[in-house]
Order: C-alpha cells, then sequence, then structure tokens
C-alpha cells in the first residue's frame, strides 16, 4: 500500500502535469505577452502572489512560474517537503484556473452551477461577519457525497452553523438536483467542476491575509501564520480521494485548514489535521472540533432555520405566502422604551389576523412592536435595536426583510409557511435575540405583532412622531456638541493593527458602527470592542487633530498607529481594516475625489476599479490620498473637511449617488449655499474612465472643486 506522504507527491506531481498541459495548450494559441488575470481582483493571482510576491500578469510570466513552482518539490526532507509541495500544488491548480480565463473570458459563464474566482468585493464583504464570529469559519466539500441527500443535509447543516461551504466537484452538482438555493448571499458556493478549482478557496484565503491583515506578498511564513491564527477553515474529502486531493490536502494543512475525510485509508491519522469520520453526518462536528471554530448558539423557538447564512436569501414573488409593504400598506417597526415593571417578560401577543387567514400571495398590514424596560436601557438605543431587526429577521429561513422604520417590506415563503412558520414567531425571533445580544441593557422585552389595519394606523401615527424626534436628536448629535468619541477595534481578529473612532458624524468605515452604536456596545461590554475615547481640548479642530484620540489609537494598535486626524485624507487619514463600504481616492486631473462602492464593479476615472483602489490601503496602514469609508459618511460635513470637505466629490456611481444625495444635497447647502450639488457630480453616464471628460462635464456644471487649492 503507498504511503500517504507519497500518495501526496505523486499527486502533486499530477496537479503539475496537467497546469503544464494547460499552459502549453495556451502557448498554442497565444504569445507570450497574452494578459492572465482573474476578474475582479487587485492581487493577480493570488496565491502565487502573496507566495513569491510576483504578479504574474502574462502567458510568458506564468511559464516561468511553473518553474519556481517545480523548485517547491523537494522530496529530502518528508515532512517539510510534504508541505511545500501541498502548497505548491496549490499554486500550480492557480495556473490551470487562470489559463481558463485568458482573453478576458469568464469560463464560468452558464456553467451552471459554478462560480469560479471570487471577487475581491465579495472578499471584503466577508470581513465583517467574520470578527463578529457570524461566520464561524469556511468548510470546502470536494468531490461527491455517498448520495444527494446526504450532500444537502451537510450542507444545510453547515448553513445552520452559518459556516461558509465552498463546494468543489459533483457535490455541486448534487445540490443542484435537490433544488438547494446557492450563491455567495446565501453562503453555499459552488466553485468548479474539476480539483484545480479548489485554489478559488485558497485565494479567498490567502486574500484575507492580503487585505485584512497586510502581510505582504512574498512573506510566505507570514501568510501561513495568518491563515493558521485567523481563517477557520477545515476540507472535507468524499472518498474516494484520489492523490491530487491528497497532494491539495498537505497545501490545506500547511495552511493551518484540518482535513476531514469518510476515506477510511490504513495511513490516514494524523491528530487534528487529518481525521478519518466514516460517517458523513458527522463531518460538521468533526470540523468544528478539528478546527476549534466558535459556534454562536441560537436556540429559538421556531419551525424553521435561524442563521446568517440565510441573510441573503431572495424571495421571489412566486415562492411567497405573504407580504407587508409599507409603501403601500401601514406597515413598521417600532422599539420603546417602557418601565420594566410594567413588562411582562416574553409575552408575545398577535392583534389581528394570523397568516393562516390570508390566502395564498396576499398582502398584509404589520406592525412590530417590541417594547423594553431595563436599568441600564437608554431611549438612545430604541434605533440601535430597531435597525437590527433588519438582519435579525433575515436571518430566519424563508423570511426576507427590507427597509426600515414605517418603510419595511417583509415576505414570507410558502416554504416557510408550511412549515408552521405563523406571525408568533417573528416575536419569539425579536424577544430571543434582543435578550441574547443586549442582555446587559435589556431586562425586559414584549413583543406585540399587529396586521389590524387600523390599529397598525395608530401606531404608525404615534410611531411618527417618535422617529421625527429622533431624527431631530441626530441632527443636533454632533462632534462638537458630544464629550466623547468611540473607538472600535472589532476587525483586529482580522486586521491586528486597526483602529477605528468612531464620532458623531463618523460611522465606523463598515457603516455598521455610528456613535450610537457604538455607544451601545460600550455600554453591554465596557471592556469589549468599543472604549470611550473622553474628547478634551483639541490640538487642531479643523483637521481634527486631539491628543486624546492620538493616545487611543496608540494604545488600541499596540503602538503601530501614532497619530490619526479625523477630518483629512492627506494627513494621518485614518487606517482601513479592509471591509469599508466605500473608498476614496484623490483624482489628479479635477483635484478632487473619486468615491466607489463595493457593489460597483466597472472602472472608475481614476483608471482603477473598486478593488484596486481598495488595495491601495488596508491591513491597518495609513495611505494618505485614500481611504476607506462607510456610506453614510459621504453626506457628513466632517467628510474631508479638513481638505475642502464634500465640495471634494467629483465622481460616484449612480446608484451610490442615487442613494445619498438627498442628505448630500442638504449638506451641500448648508455648507456651500449650493441647491442641487449631487447634479454636479459625475457618474458613469458621464464617463467611466475619462479624466478629460470628467473635466469637461465639472467646469460645464460650475462644481466648486474647482475653486480649491490642489490637494497634491
Ligand atoms: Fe471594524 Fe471599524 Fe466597523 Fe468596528 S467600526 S467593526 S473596527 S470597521
Ligand atoms: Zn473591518
Amino acid at each position: 500500500m503507498k504511503k500517504l506522504f507519497d500518495r501526496a507527491f505523486d499527486g502533486s506531481d499530477e496537479m503539475y502535469a496537467w497546469a503544464e498541459r494547460s499552459v502549453a495548450e495556451a502557448s498554442a494559441k497565444y504569445d507570450d505577452s497574452t494578459p492572465v488575470a482573474y476578474p475582479n481582483t487587485a492581487y493577480y493571482l493570488g496565491i502565487l502572489y502573496s507566495m513569491t510576491g510576483n504578479k504574474n500578469q502574462t502567458l510568458g510570466e506564468v511559464k516561468q512560474s511553473l518553474q519556481w513552482i517545480k523548485s517547491q518539490f523537494t522530496r529530502e526532507r518528508r515532512l517539510h517537503d510534504v508541505f511545500t509541495t501541498g502548497v505548491g500544488t496549490a499554486c500550480a491548480a492557480e495556473i490551470i484556473e487562470a489559463v481558463k480565463y485568458i482573453g478576458g473570458v469568464n469560463p464560468y459563464e452558464g456553467n451552471s452551477p459554478y462560480l469560479g474566482h471570487m471577487s475581491d468585493a465579495e472578499v471584503r464583504e466577508l470581513g465583517v461577519p467574520l470578527v463578529t464570529g457570524d461566520i464561524p469559519g469556511f468548510v470546502v466539500l470536494i468531490g461527491a457525497a455517498p448520495t444527494d441527500e446526504q450532500a444537502v443535509e451537510l450542507i444545510k447543516s453547515y448553513q445552520a452553523k452559518s459556516i461558509y461551504v465552498f463546494l468543489v466537484g459533483e457535490c455541486a452538482v448534487q445540490a443542484e438536483r435537490k433544488g438547494l438555493k446557492m450563491g455567495h448571499p446565501v453562503r453555499v458556493y459552488p466553485v468548479g467542476p474539476e480539483l484545480p478549482s479548489v485554489c478559488h478557496v485558497v485565494s479567498v484565503a490567502v486574500r484575507a491575509g492580503l487585505i485584512f491583515g497586510a502581510i505582504q506578498p512574498g512573506d510566505y511564513d507570514g501568510m501561513r501564520e495568518y491563515t493558521f491564527k485567523r481563517i477557520n477553515a477545515a476540507v472535507n474529502a468524499f472518498e474516494p480521494v484520489p492523490d491530487i486531493t491528497v497532494a491539495c490536502g498537505a497545501g490545506a494543512i500547511s495552511y493551518g485548514f484540518p482535513v476531514i475525510t469518510n476515506d477510511d485509508h490504513d495511513m490516514w491519522r494524523v491528530p487534528r489535521s487529518l481525521v478519518v469520520q466514516p460517517d458523513v453526518s458527522k463531518f460538521v462536528e468533526t470540523s468544528i472540533e478539528a478546527r476549534q471554530m466558535k459556534i454562536k448558539i441560537t436556540n429559538i423557538d421556531i419551525p424553521v432555520s435561524f442563521a446568517t447564512a440565510f441573510e441573503g436569501e431572495v424571495i421571489r414573488k412566486a415562492d411567497m405566502q405573504i407580504e407587508a409593504n409599507g409603501s403601500r400598506h401601514d406597515s413598521l417597526e417600532f422599539v420603546r422604551t417602557l418601565e420594566a415593571s410594567t413588562i411582562e417578560d416574553h409575552k408575545i401577543t398577535v392583534i389581528g389576523k394570523d397568516l393562516d387567514e390570508y390566502d395564498f400571495g396576499a398582502q398584509m398590514n404589520l406592525a412590530l412592536l417590541v417594547e423594553v424596560g431595563g436599568k441600564k436601557m437608554q431611549s438612545d438605543f430604541e434605533p440601535v435595536f430597531e435597525r437590527q431587526f433588519h438582519a435579525w429577521l433575515n436571518c430566519i429561513e424563508g423570511v426576507m426583510h427590507t427597509g426600515q422604520r414605517d418603510m419595511i417590506r417583509v415576505r414570507v415563503s410558502k416554504d416557510a409557511y408550511d412549515a408552521g412558520f405563523r406571525l408568533k414567531h417573528f416575536g419569539e425571533v425579536l424577544y430571543s435575540k434582543l435578550k441574547q445580544d443586549y442582555e446587559q441593557v435589556v431586562d425586559r422585552v414584549q413583543v406585540t405583532i399587529i396586521t389590524d389595519a387600523e390599529k397598525v394606523h395608530e401606531l404608525r401615527v404615534e410611531a411618527n412622531h417618535v422617529y421625527d424626534k429622533r431624527d431631530e436628536r441626530l441632527r443636533t448629535l454632533t462632534d462638537e456638541s458630544v464629550g466623547d468619541f468611540y473607538s472600535c477595534i472589532m476587525c483586529q481578529s482580522f486586521s491586528p493593527s486597526h483602529v477605528c473612532i468612531v464620532t458623531p458624524e463618523r460611522l465606523g468605515l463598515c457603516g455598521a458602527v455610528s456613535w450610537l452604536d457604538a455607544k451601545a456596545t460600550h455600554q453591554l461590554d465596557p471592556n469589549g470592542p468599543c472604549r470611550i475615547v473622553t474628547k478634551g481640548d483639541a490640538t487642531d479642530e479643523v483637521i481634527g487633530i486631539w491628543e486624546n484620540v492620538d493616545n487611543a489609537v496608540n494604545q488600541f494598535s499596540m503602538g503601530a498607529l501614532e497619530h490619526v486626524t479625523l477630518y483629512s485624507i492627506m494627513q494621518d487619514p485614518m487606517t482601513s481594516c479592509g471591509c469599508f463600504e466605500c473608498i476614496c481616492g484623490i483624482e489628479p486631473t479635477s483635484g478632487g475625489v473619486v468615491i466607489v462602492n463595493r457593489e460597483h464593479v466597472p472602472m472608475t476615472p481614476l483608471g482603477m476599479t473598486f478593488s484596486e483602489m481598495a488595495s491601495m490601503t488596508g491591513g491597518g496602514i495609513q495611505t494618505p490620498g485614500y481611504m476607506g469609508h462607510g456610506k453614510h459618511f459621504i453626506a457628513s460635513k466632517k467628510f474631508m473637511a479638513a481638505d475642502g470637505g464634500p465640495a471634494r466629490i467629483v465622481w460616484l456611481p449612480k446608484a451610490l449617488k442615487e442613494q445619498v444625495s438627498e442628505r448630500l444635497n442638504s449638506t451641500a447647502k448648508t455648507l456651500y449655499g449650493i441647491d442641487n450639488f449631487a447634479d454636479m457630480i459625475a457618474d458613469e453616464t458621464v464617463t467611466s474612465d475619462d479624466p478629460e471628460k470628467l473635466l469637461e462635464f465639472l467646469t460645464e456644471k460650475g462644481h466648486p472643486v474647482l475653486t480649491l487649492e490642489p490637494l497634491i
């Protein structure tokens, strides 16, 4: 019987020969200068780039990399060699896949169900859920499960634990045959039909290191340490496991990812790293244990699953049992504080018809009223809790929620309804999550769900008064009006030296942490990620320099950062971790800045895409001229206040502009007396790549940036 290491060595030779063949076939068609690139990434062939620092942008360079890979296949010190061989195998796989993309084609387009290479934007999107533990880890399934049913069962149990699942090979087809919803939004990512496509998963892990960890390309040991410590991933390889998969498994183990298999081969036992689990239904617990993933337990008494994996689930009209749509029929969500003694904890009341009293496809009125009380409760936390409804309700399998306040839209799928989901279950979810996530603040919670049209309307009128009051409070909440800012270091688990300073007029760059959120988080856990930064006197109020802010970033970055300004992107700008909603960068022709959000894929007038701009900063490093930020910061009076303010904004993607225009216009009116400022800002309908055209447009519109001093 062949020994395990020999199987890995043979498997790597096989992968290498495959890569050589692919490159030879490509060379027969294209010359050496032909570009080779994955789409929507600034990290080239990510694994090779992170290993060697080489960018591999042409077929000729890829050929040279083959030589380098060969040099990794040493055979002198077996334990050492098996790992370098494993990583070399991943690199060879990456070349096989990259060659498929030559000529800008997407080899996976129309090749259902597979998706191939994941974009940088999608990798960045994973930042926040990874740091909060909402995604406790990743698992890669390779090959075919014993049956279609077992494949789906396994995937669903990973989903129920919110573990992100990648599918390589036949298991994706098995899932497709069973009609399982797949894709990045539901965190089941079918990668590719052939084994080399597993490189796309490795690429996600190493790009996390490059993006969030500021690991330098070529720092092989640094990367392995990063993935080992910070990326919770495991491989599940179904039997029969061929040599070539063994070679990939060696690569996975060298990155710190254990391999679990039901292939009960005599040689296969390496504690913690290579685990034989003959029972596929136990893969989940074995993987969690082998990689020691921390799973957030959410026990909620509802008849469907509850997991963050369902957050991105879309429910189409045809699959919809019932809908509440606030833009057509009064529907709202509302949190109010009551004296704790008047609240009956865990009381859930339904007023009006329940779901089974409506016809299929019906529209209903819906009010979700949550009343909370507690010694530490403050009315400032009401909107913080209310905003969580969106995430919580979306975690219910078969429920989709959009909007907020009295503009919500909630859909319940037929499947969820058939499984027994009724109105009181909204109450169970809201009750459990509030008690679980905010237990330090709320002592008692009761939920009332109303569908009676008249009563919903009455509550809407009342809620509108409160919404208005809250808006008023937010308007008066400025950086000047408060005594404290907050630091947030939530992202340090991935980006070890990054610190956000959150102020009333500058939310965290992830877009998820406002000053009120940070305040609530601090209340919950005073020694947790959000700490008070007492403002004290400013050293320079225009640029936004505070001694206490400097001290805080210094302390929380463990000395990596000395100075941070709050209002400049030129002088000591705030660092970025990598999970920012938007990135802005200086556009030299106009002297303004271009802002792009993560969702916008095409080119910008900077000659860079979002991914490329985003790669200019991150990992807790300061890069003057580039800054990651939240969407809401765009319309803030403090946006680049020291560098000319929002008047610097010259280009925004159209969709983003639409989202921010109302608030941006009002800010520009207050600051500069300009009406309809958003109309002066160019978008892709003006130009998506031509700085001259951009300048022409700005000149024609009389854009205020043209009167400002140059930034550089
Ligand atoms: Fe991460 Fe900053 Fe958001 Fe906190 S506020 S979660 S550190 S991006
Ligand atoms: Zn982050």
